[in-house]
């Protein structure tokens, strides 16, 4: 990669739906890339029940970051390294809340190495106000009629009103 060429980040997750947890993360990434894709997965890696479908997904992201043209969602199926090399990126960016997330993401992060070698995971923290967010929780709560205006932003609120009702 020359020195000129523009930093892609690419953040890979489920979004089911996106948190402000996730987007403290992709603010993060922008302080150190030059563009962002938000890498919504078709195949989820583990088995949760999904809320909103992945084109719904992408398109609140979307929607979220629109006044921000150097984030793009898409969606993506198959393996994140593929991918990555399409785009041209060599930088997987993910999120760590706590102890309980470092097992796994550090599995996934060297496994993808193995795959292929260019690839490099960084992790950011988030504010610790959303360091217990995530997005199963939000499904979860809003789905029994709890308010989730904090933690997520507005246009995935109104998806979630037409969603499960309220
Ligand atoms: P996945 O199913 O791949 O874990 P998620 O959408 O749940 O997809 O999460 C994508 C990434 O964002 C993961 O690295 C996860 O640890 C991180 N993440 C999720 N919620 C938060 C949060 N509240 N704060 C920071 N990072 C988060």
């Amino acid at each position: 990669m020359s020195p000129a060429s523009p930093i892609v980040a690419i953040y890979p997750g489920s979004f089911d739906p996106m948190t402000k947890g996730h987007e403290d993360i992709a603010h993060r990434t922008l302080s150190v890339a030059d563009r962002l894709v938000v890498a919504v997965a078709h195949d989820a890696t583990h088995r949760k029940q999904n809320l909103f479908t992945v084109e719904e997904r992408v398109a609140v992201i979307n929607e979220i970051f629109g006044d921000d043209e150097r984030v793009e969602a898409l969606a993506f199926e198959g393996l994140l390294v593929d991918f990555a090399r399409g785009l041209g990126s060599h930088l997987v960016v993910r999120g760590l809340r706590a102890i309980s997330d470092f097992e796994y993401e550090m599995q996934m992060a060297q496994m993808n190495q193995e795959l292929w070698p260019e690839i490099e995971t960084i992790f950011f923290v988030p504010e610790v106000e959303y360091s217990f967010l995530s997005s199963s929780l939000v499904r979860q709560v809003a789905s029994l009629g709890g308010d989730v205006s904090r933690f997520v932003s507005p246009p995935v609120l109104a998806r979630l009103r037409k969603k499960l009702g309220g």
